[in-house]
């Protein structure tokens, strides 16, 4: 069953998408070498807290935080942990938020410290090709027109495109129907309906497609061990064209002042 949302619907989603994206820029400013997830998670809570919303992962299929952290080879769905951060790293974070009723989603994979330009374009790309999904999404197109528009994008980039999980409609409840699936024939699949609201969320692997499920039950990592980048926002469709809830915007400012700040202190730290 599909729910379409009205107008009012829509700028309750986009108030939790919006809390998503605060939160994932507040873990902007600080995320470096050195910090631990479990820390991060603890204070996204609080700020979702603060905010009078309630995190929208915890508790739900017994995951047991408010942020998903997946590191490195880790796809989605990583549990927040006590290692610290290292140099050289990049983490996805996911992040879920409730609030009036409605649930909002997105997620960003994160470069912490310096990361090699093979793992950098791997972000890039799967970024961008979130954004190829996106241009897809107006009245009359096809869940088969956004896939493509991914497959397509990422093909031309030789990654792998993870098959086991995809988007979702996103409202009421986090996950709902229908599934959006970062693969998909040109013109097939549901037709894109005014107040279809969906999370797109490319999960790309810089190696083979192949993913398990880690012992911690939650985790899901690739098969080959090599690194994996996660891109997501959620968006509705509306008369005019696509309408992104979520603002990356907010999380690279963030990230900018992250720089600055690292900038500056190196710059003490020889003056
Ligand atoms: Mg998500
Ligand atoms: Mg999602």
């Amino acid at each position: 069953m599909i729910y379409y949302k009205t107008d009012e619907e829509i700028e309750l989603i986009r108030k939790s998408c919006l809390l998503v994206s605060k939160t994932l820029a507040m873990i902007a400013e600080i995320l470096r070498p050195g910090v631990r997830g479990i820390d991060v998670d603890k204070l996204a809570e609080e700020f979702i807290c603060d905010h009078g919303a309630v995190p929208g992962f915890k508790g739900l299929y017994g995951f047991p935080n408010t942020l998903t952290i997946s590191r490195n080879h880790a796809v989605v769905h990583g549990v927040p942990s006590k290692e610290e951060f290292k140099d050289g790293e990049i983490a996805s974070i996911d992040c879920g938020v409730y609030w009036d009723d409605f649930y909002g989603d997105s997620a960003y994979t994160f470069a912490i410290g310096d990361v090699n330009e093979s793992v950098m374009r791997l972000l890039e790309v799967t970024n961008d090709s979130l954004y190829a999904g996106i241009e897809q999404v107006e009245v009359g197109k096809r869940l088969g027109d956004v896939g493509f528009a991914i497959q397509s994008y990422i093909n031309n980039h030789n990654y792998s495109i993870v098959r086991d999980l995809v988007g979702h409609g996103v409202g009421r409840s986090l996950h709902e129907e229908p599934k959006v699936p970062n693969y998909g024939r040109r013109g097939q699949g549901l037709k894109l309906k005014e107040g279809l609201v969906i999370a797109i969320e490319p999960m790309i692997n810089m190696g083979r497609k192949e993913v398990y499920l880690s012992e911690d039950g939650h985790t899901i990592v690739t098969r080959d061990g090599k690194p994996s980048a996660h891109f997501e926002h959620t968006v509705a469709v509306r008369k005019k064209g696509v309408d992104i809830l979520s603002d990356q915007s907010l999380i690279e400012i963030a990230m900018q002042k992250n720089v600055n700040l690292k900038n500056i202190n190196r710059a003490l730290a020889t003056a």
